[in-house]
């Protein structure tokens, strides 16, 4: 099962994707990307939470 992640899904004018085999590694690249790109992000449990219940299953 790989699990995906859009960032546009996120409401963000952002055609970034991943895909990645487990929760934890699709959260390191979201994590990632988000330092890289959105730096008005604050990642705290909340917005990971929320980052989260974005992943799909494909
Ligand atoms: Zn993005």
């Amino acid at each position: 099962m790989t699990k995906s992640i859009r960032c546009s899904d996120a409401g963000k004018d952002c055609s970034w994707s991943t895909t990645a085999q487990t929760e934890e590694e699709l959260m390191g690249k979201v994590t990632q990307h988000v330092i890289e790109k959105h730096k008005e992000i604050e990642l705290n449990a909340e917005t990971i939470s929320s980052i989260k219940s974005l992943i799909k299953e494909v």
